[in-house]
């Protein structure tokens, strides 16, 4: 019996230890797929955890999806068990993009590839491909509605503006705010747009873990010291849940009754945000289709098991410290009272129903 299985198991390509020989090979199509992602505390990962279990089941995959609750410790013991179970291929939205080293070196040591998802992971070879959305776009989309908004082209001005960044420990935080700050910075320094707290640095207004939280009390300590004279007039938000926190400091010293809010910015067309948008609170959002990320990360995944080509459009931007990761970027699209309907309810992303 002992020999009979051994050489069934060597048959179908697959280790006499059951784990950890994944990659190309007779059983790697239809194989399991480890799918880790962050956190369920914000719908978009919800959703892109979702879309590729359905992608990949369609194909023939078995899938492992997990989610560690935003802690770094859950998340490489989650991929170190995949890896266990004989995972062929592993998608990964890192919580921290520099803290799986050691465990994706264990996942190459059993011949597995690695498909970094919307978020870079950093400071190891150990990553195959990246599927993700132009990241610096988002952040242009953010900086220049604001610019158009307040009508600076115009010459209007000056205007008094907030910054807020996502968590520093993910990679796409930079480019939000670099991206952002092309085409906010020129009139920074044209003194049109005035920062009267003076936190310009990255490190100033990074918001660790996206917490909403954590931005809401910054913003009561902003609005406490810098603005009980002055009236703030735009905030740069890089995410749904930090402007909804942003929201609500701002409401409680009285914005958004008798005096206008300032316009906020956002990411990901979350419901409450849509609503919110809707109801004239938050004022963009930059909405990015999950479901054809799920699509394009499928695509590079499968081609991957089946010595297919991994579609790519990117091959220069993604440097990870060790290594430039080819990327397949998906274009974000900038989502406001006067678009919500197209982009949104026609492309089924959400009904009307929901929005009410
Ligand atoms: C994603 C954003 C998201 C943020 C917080 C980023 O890495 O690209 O879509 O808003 O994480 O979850």
């Amino acid at each position: 019996v002992t020999v009979g299985l051994t050489l069934s198991l060597a048959a179908c390509g697959q280790s006499a230890n059951g784990a950890g020989d994944g990659g190309t090979g007779a059983d790697a199509k239809g194989g399991l797929v480890g799918i880790a992602m962050p956190t369920k505390s914000s719908e978009r990962w919800i959703n892109d955890g979702t879309n590729m279990v359905k992608e990949f089941q369609a194909k023939g995959y078995k899938t492992d999806l997990q989610y560690g609750d935003n802690v770094v410790e859950n998340q490489v013991s989650q991929v170190e068990n995949m890896i266990t179970k004989g995972a062929k291929l592993l998608v990964i939205a890192a919580i921290d993009g520099s803290s799986l080293s050691n465990v994706l070196q264990k996942a190459a040591d059993a011949h597995i590839p690695v498909i970094s998802y919307d978020r870079l992971i950093r400071g190891t070879k150990n990553v195959d491909y990246y599927a993700t959305f132009d990241n610096y776009k988002v952040g242009v989309l953010q900086g220049s509605y604001i610019v158009d908004k307040l009508g600076l082209k115009d010459g209007k001005g000056p205007f008094n503006i907030e910054l807020f960044a996502g968590s520093p420990d993910d990679n796409n935080a930079t480019f939000f705010f670099n991206g952002a700050m092309s085409a906010l910075k020129p009139y920074v320094d044209d003194k049109k747009l005035v920062v009267q707290s003076g936190q310009t640095s990255f490190n100033q207004i990074a918001t660790l873990r996206w917490d909403g939280g954590l931005a809401q009390s910054r913003m009561d300590n902003l609005l406490s010291k810098s603005y009980t004279a002055a009236r703030v007039d735009a905030v740069l938000s890089p995410y749904d849940g930090i402007s909804i926190g942003i929201i609500s400091s701002l409401k409680g010293v009285g914005y958004g009754a008798g005096r206008p809010l300032p316009v906020v910015t956002g990411q990901d067309g979350e419901l409450a945000s849509v609503k919110s948008i809707i109801a004239g609170e938050q004022t963009q959002t930059v909405y990015k289709d999950t479901r054809q990320l799920a699509k394009a990360a499928v695509q590079m995944g499968d081609a991957l098991l089946t010595g297919g080509k991994p579609e790519v459009n990117d091959t220069g931007q993604y440097d990870n410290g060790v290594k430039t990761v080819p990327a397949q970027l998906l274009q974000p699209v900038s989502v406001d009272k006067e678009n919500y309907q197209k982009v949104l309810v026609d492309s089924g992303q959400y009904t009307a129903d929901q929005l009410k």
